[in-house]
Formats: C-alpha cells, structure tokens, sequence
C-alpha cells in the first residue's frame, strides 16, 4: 500500500498546507502506485510532465483545495502530450494537441495528471473488458467486473493510487462501477461541465463524471471542473457555485422519493435491506420519503431506448474513425478510400463495438428510422416526461446503485435478453433527463461493495451531494480502500 494515495483529498490538501508533504511527494507516491499494479488500471502515463509540474509548486494555500494533489483521467478525455486511445486500437498512436477542458480546469486548480486509466473501449459497455488492453477486474474480487466504462478509474481508487480519476458517464460508467468498487461517483447535470475534448459516445447523454472517496471532496472537484466554456456549445452559461458549501453545510431539499416497482423487483436480500433501512433513517432525520408508482413499462422500456439512442449517436460520432491518421493499418492491395476504411474499422474494432454500430446504422437507415429511431425519440421523451413529473413534487430519487454481487467474468454473456432487467438499467434515468446524481458506498455483502444512488433536478448538483454527506453521515461509509494491495 502507498503511503499517501490512498487518503482522501481532504487529508492530502491539510498535509500539503502543513507542509508534512511536498506535491512532489505525492506525485512520486502515486507514480509508485502506478508502476505497481497489477489490475490493469492504465494505458498511458504522463511522469515526466507530473513530477515537473509538482516541482513548480512550493506552497499551497489552505483555500486551494485542490492544488498539488495528483488526479488519474480516464483514457478517453484529450490530454497534450499523451497518447490517448479510449482503450480502442482504432485510436493506436493517437497524441491529442491539447487538453480537455475538465482536464486543463484541474490543471488550472493546481491538480496534476499522472496516468490514463483503462475503459471499456470507446467507453461503450459496463464491464470492464472490452478495452484493447484486456481486462481490468475488481479489486475486491478479481474474478468478478469492477464494472464499467470507467473501469480503470474506478479500480485504481479503490486499490489507494490516487484519490481523483475523471470517468465520463453515459448511460451509468461512472455511478456503475463507483457501486462496485466502494467508491463515490458523481455526474454533474447535463452541460454543468464542458465535454470539450471529451471523446464523444452519445452526445445527448455524455456528461464528465468523476470518482473521488468521500462527498466533501466531490464538491470541491466539481467547483473547479463546471461554469462556461465557449468550446463546447452544450456547456451552460449559469453561474457556477461553490459545491463544496452544500456538502459543508449539509445544505439538502426535503422530499425523497422511491419507486414501488424498485422496491418490489430487488430479490438480494442484503442489498434490499441495507437500502430500505437508509430510507428508514433518512425518515428519522427528518426527511419526508415518498413512495412513487413510476409506470413499470416505462421502466422496461428504458434498455432499449438506451440502446436505439446511444448506438444511434455513436455510430455517428464515432464515424470520423477511418484509421488514416493512427490505428492499425489495412493490409493487402487496397483500391480505394472506403475499401481502407472499411478494412482498418475491421481490425481496429472489437466486437461490441461493431455490434453496436450495427445496431446504430440499423436504426438509423430511412426505412427504419421512423420505426426505431424517431419511436425511441418518443420513448425517451415519456420517460423524461415522467420523471419531471416525479421532480415536480419530490425533490431527489434515491435508488440502489447496483442490485446484487458484481457479475463473474467468466459468466459474461453477449447474449440479449428478451425481458432486459431494469434495475440494471435504471440509472440511466439520470443521463436521459441530464440530472445530477451521485452514487456512494451503502454496504458490502460477502466483501463486495454495493452503493446507494440519489439523483436530483438539473442544475440542483449541489443539493444531491448535500443529501449524499447526510447519507454518507448515516453510513459511516466513506474514504474506503481496499487494504492489501
Ligand atoms: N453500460 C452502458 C453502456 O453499455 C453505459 C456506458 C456509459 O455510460 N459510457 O453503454
């Protein structure tokens, strides 16, 4: 174990102000940490560049939270310098000539980037094991997924080698596997932060998410990653807020509110127990909860709308990939530029990737597109419709981030489910309306952590990590490692 990577923010910040560490220090620690694992955590590292930037620092403030402390950024976020693959061949040999906004606001803020960590490739799936680098398990049982896309970022917070990795969140990346791994995972609302030079999956759903290990410092990473930036259209304009203050000052709305069919499809006793009880306590400390009947069939409906959309969008964001400038090249005679492209897309994809453009093209075809495409369109609307409806009176959905052990990676199956099971799913809730929502750590069941789910109305990202430092309170729950690594 590291001596220092594996504290929180909050501790490495006082130590930094009391100078019984330098940044230096720490980046040597969490270099160490890298060089060490054995989780496949990491595509690319950038010590040259973090161990010169931590000697330029020679004093930290106490209001600068964030400055000198080490961060780990999931490989598809552009970063100057270092080769950036989002875990695909495809991208082999890519060196982007800038940075990501949430990558230079942390730079800004003092923070130092000191490796790239593995993803689910393209960061489409949630396992962990699509990356080209193969597969990055959890650190609490490596027979089993960490979960994914943000598999890399998730693992090495668990495993103590930094106590900061950026991931990006689609459908659940972030909040997935922060459940897996005894982690807190954070989606700020769509457009709160800049997805500038953040590779794209699914436009109209991607938001930077980020793993850190307790609330308190969640709030301070988001204060320093949102507001404007004229780089990215999407990015909103609001003013931006001292998130942490929420978090400080347990600054939370009142009314909580949970779904019956939820309630009525959890089957792991433990996980079902440990949640209803939360929701018990939270009925204590004063808060109202609410039962909602959220319509079941939109429930169900909310994979396949997932899947119809994010193929959609992906096939077509990703359409610029022709393997000319990096990735494999095509080998034999080739007669002309779609033959090249066709044959470097062969090789440079895997094949979920190539499944889901499939399913992408299909969709997005004339003759379907009214049938699947534009039907998903709606779907999503209602669904989004219902949940408005929901935030009208009730101020935040808590759920179980997860629902039972993560899945073995030997019982990995591709193949689809007729009825998929939306309580896997549910967390894309969050993605398909844009809300704020944060996943943190609720108990463990043989070993493995699950975690908790709170999402709140847009824009409302500072009350969500407000209700998250009460939970975190009530669980006790927070600055978890996974010791004997
Ligand atoms: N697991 C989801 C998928 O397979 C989520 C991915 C994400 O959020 N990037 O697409």
């Amino acid at each position: 174990m590291t001596k220092w990577m594996n504290k929180p923010i909050s501790e490495l910040h006082d130590a930094l102000v009391r100078k019984t560490v330098t940044p230096l220090q720490l980046v040597q620690d969490c270099i160490d940490g890298v060089k060490a694992d054995k989780g496949n955590c990491f595509e690319a590292t950038a010590f040259d560049q973090a161990l010169a930037e931590a000697a330029k620092i020679d004093d930290v403030k106490p209001e600068e939270y964030l400055k000198g402390i080490p961060f780990l950024a999931k490989d598809n976020f552009s970063t100057k310098g270092v080769e950036t693959t989002a875990s695909s061949d495809i991208l082999n040999g890519y060196v982007p000539l800038f940075d990501a906004t949430a990558i230079s606001r942390l730079k800004r803020a003092g923070m130092i980037m000191v490796a790239k960590t593995t993803m689910d490739e393209l960061a489409m799936g949630g396992t962990g094991t699509t990356g080209h680098k193969g597969n990055t398990p959890n650190p609490y049982d490596p027979e089993r997924i960490v979960g994914g896309s943000s598999c890399g970022s998730a693992a090495s917070l668990a495993y103590g080698i930094a106590p900061l990795a950026l991931g990006s969140d689609t459908g659940d990346s972030v909040r997935k596997p922060a459940s897996y791994s005894a982690t807190v995972g954070f989606k700020a609302t769509w457009g709160r932060i800049s997805r500038f030079g953040l590779f794209p999956f699914a436009t109209s759903m991607d938001a930077v998410g980020f793993f850190t290990r307790n609330v308190l410092d969640a709030g301070y990473v988001l204060s320093a990653l949102s507001g404007h930036d004229r780089m990215d259209m999407s990015s909103s304009s609001r003013k931006k807020e001292k998130y942490e203050t929420y978090v400080e000052k347990k600054k939370t709305l009142h009314r909580i509110g949970y779904f019956r069919a939820v309630v009525d499809a959890m089957t792991d006793p433990i996980i079902k127990e440990s949640y209803l009880r939360l929701l018990d306590r939270l009925k204590e400390r004063g808060f109202e909860v609410v039962c909602y009947d959220y319509p079941e069939k939109l429930l169900d409906a909310l994979y396949p709308t997932y899947m119809i959309l994010s193929c959609a969008e992906s096939t077509s964001n990703n359409a610029n990939l022709d393997g000319i400038r990096f990735g494999p090249k095509p080998e034999g005679t080739i007669e002309t530029y779609s033959d090249y492209m066709r044959k470097a897309r062969t090789r440079g994809f895997s094949d979920l990737i190539k499944r889901r453009f499939v399913i992408g093209s299909f969709s997005l075809l004339s003759a379907n597109q009214a049938e699947m495409f534009n039907r998903a369109q709606k779907a999503r609307r209602l669904i989004v419709d219902e949940m408005n409806r929901f935030f009208d009176s009730i101020d935040y959905l808590v759920v179980p981030a997860s629902y039972g052990k993560p899945k073995k990676i030997a019982e990995l199956s591709t193949a689809w489910s007729l009825k998929p099971d939306f309580l896997d799913n549910i967390l894309t809730l969050g993605n398909f309306g844009g809300y704020p929502s944060l996943t943190l750590p609720l108990g463990f069941e043989d070993g493995l952590p699950f975690g908790v789910n709170v999402t709140g109305r847009i824009f409302e990202d500072g009350y969500v990590l407000g209700l998250g430092k009460e939970i975190e309170e009530l669980t006790g729950l927070k600055d978890i490692v996974k010791e004997d690594k």
